[in-house]
């Protein structure tokens, strides 16, 4: 498969150099010429396969010919041993509504189920060179142990978390400072999440610096990320088996609802994806207004959402702009100006596909008390705007609400909400004898990568 960027359709890539770049050299996204679909037939006979079956089936049309059919289901199966479910998620009901539970994976988050194939596809393409790579990634909390998880002992990689200081739970950085070997650096940056995540951006814009490092991102921009998730939007479509569903997305980088979208693209009747934000609402006002303008991130009870530049949401720019310079001059006046307005004929495209509400934290620790006292069910807070956007949502189609962490990594909000304290899964057994290793530095791209520069030999 060939790949160009979001904004420049005219330079094309292969699936190995985009996975390695993550970024486009230009500072765009990378997206396929081609997006396969599946007939009604095809999407039949889907119904049939296991997860990991059709994970393969579904993943092998984005990274042909560097992963074959038969090296990535070797690959897939072997990532996805270290879930506590057989079949990696589970859709369960929660009164009227379908909760899909993407949060048994070993970090307890949805980012496992991309990232654990991701560790293993840098394993495959590293074998052939005798470099190391330096992958750096930004996180609002759930990104970074996911990674960590995945690549932690990998020879020939380092890899450098940066995640905003005292802004995410104890429990996330618990996980994200406890499991790592000897090639993962943790560093607390004292900013925000977007702080880190523009770091991350300015260290891949400076050529010099990333190919001193040969640097590696996998932070949800890039598009081996996204493949993965488009895989639970079939599973539970073909588990539900009603002839349309809506989803409900706890989102913040757009990540994951982008790949509820590209599902859709690739055929599967979804009637609409609602995007559910925190108190972080510019994809609300976007989707709503048509103005993007990042605001000051404010510190609420889903940290995984506080983010105000939503990377992912250029993808879906370049799908209804259709046009690599319009996108393009979208994002100079993005830099320029503060914020972008797309015009009434645009707004209506993206209302086809997306809706969005807002979750304020009183929603959130309302939404979990009222789950407990109903089901005697604890959902997480990120998951909890989900089920509160449900609840403003009107259609007669099954609603999906994801599931993206396990409530036991915001023990402190679970119990300020229901006065419960959660049992720990079995996953954490370790962590909590575990002394915690990470450094806190200034939010300062120039220290940041001197850091990185020093400590890129240690092993
Ligand atoms: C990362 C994360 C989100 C947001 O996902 P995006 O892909 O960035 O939209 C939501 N909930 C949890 C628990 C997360 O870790």
């Amino acid at each position: 498969m060939k790949y160009f960027s979001t904004r420049n359709r005219k330079i094309n890539f292969n699936f190995e150099e985009i996975f390695q770049r993550g970024l486009a050299p230009d500072g765009g996204l990378f997206l396929p010429y081609i997006i396969k679909k599946f007939n009604k037939t095809h999407l039949k006979k889907l119904k049939k396969f296991s997860y990991v079956d059709l994970t393969t089936e579904i993943v092998s049309n984005f990274c042909e010919p560097e992963f074959n059919k038969n090296k990535l289901k070797a690959l897939i199966k072997k990532s996805y041993k270290k879930f506590k479910k057989k079949e990696v998620v589970s859709l369960v009901d929660v009164g009227e509504h379908k909760l899909l539970e993407l949060y048994h994976g070993p970090t307890l988050a949805f980012k496992d189920i991309a990232m654990q194939c991701i560790g293993n596809m840098y394993e495959e393409l590293n074998v052939k060179e005798d470099r190391t790579t330096n992958i750096v990634v930004a996180t609002s909390g759930d990104t970074g142990a996911a990674a960590i998880s995945a690549l932690s002992n990998r020879k020939n990689i380092n890899l450098f978390v940066l995640h905003p200081h005292n802004k995410i739970s104890k429990i996330q950085r618990k996980i994200m400072t406890t499991i790592g070997g000897r090639n993962i650096y943790n560093i607390a940056v004292k900013g925000s999440f977007d702080d880190c995540q523009n770091i991350v951006k300015e260290m891949f814009a400076d050529d010099i610096f990333r190919q001193t490092i040969n640097m590696s991102g996998v932070n949800s921009i890039n598009w081996a990320r996204i493949i993965f998730q488009i895989v639970y939007y079939f599973y539970s479509y073909l588990k539900l088996g009603s002839k349309k569903v809506n989803y409900i997305v706890p989102t913040g980088n757009f990540g994951d609802i982008y790949a509820g979208y590209v599902a859709k693209k690739m055929g599967l009747p979804i009637e609409k994806l609602v995007v559910a934000t925190n108190e972080n609402d510019i994809l609300k006002r976007v989707i709503n207004t048509g103005i993007y303008k990042p605001l000051k991130v404010r510190a609420s009870l889903s940290p995984s959402m506080d983010i105000q530049v939503s990377s992912n949401f250029e993808r879906l720019l370049f799908h209804v702009l259709n046009s690599d310079t319009k996108v393009k001059k979208m994002m100079t006046g993005l830099k320029i100006n503060g914020y972008f307005k797309l015009d009434k004929k645009i707004i209506k495209k993206i209302k086809k596909d997306f809706l969005a509400f807002k979750t304020t934290n009183q929603e959130t620790k309302k939404t979990i008390k009222e789950i407990y006292n109903k089901y005697q069910m604890f959902v997480d807070p990120h998951t909890a705007t989900g089920f509160n956007s449900a609840t403003k949502f009107k259609n007669s189609y099954p609603k999906v609400i994801l599931g993206t962490a396990h409530p036991y990594k915001f023990l402190e909000t679970m119990k300020l909400a229901t006065g419960k304290i959660l049992k720990k899964p079995s996953q954490l057994n370790q962590i909590s004898r575990s002394k915690e290793k990470f450094d806190i530095l200034d939010n300062n791209t120039n220290l940041i990568k001197k850091y990185i520069l020093d400590k890129q030999y240690e092993n």
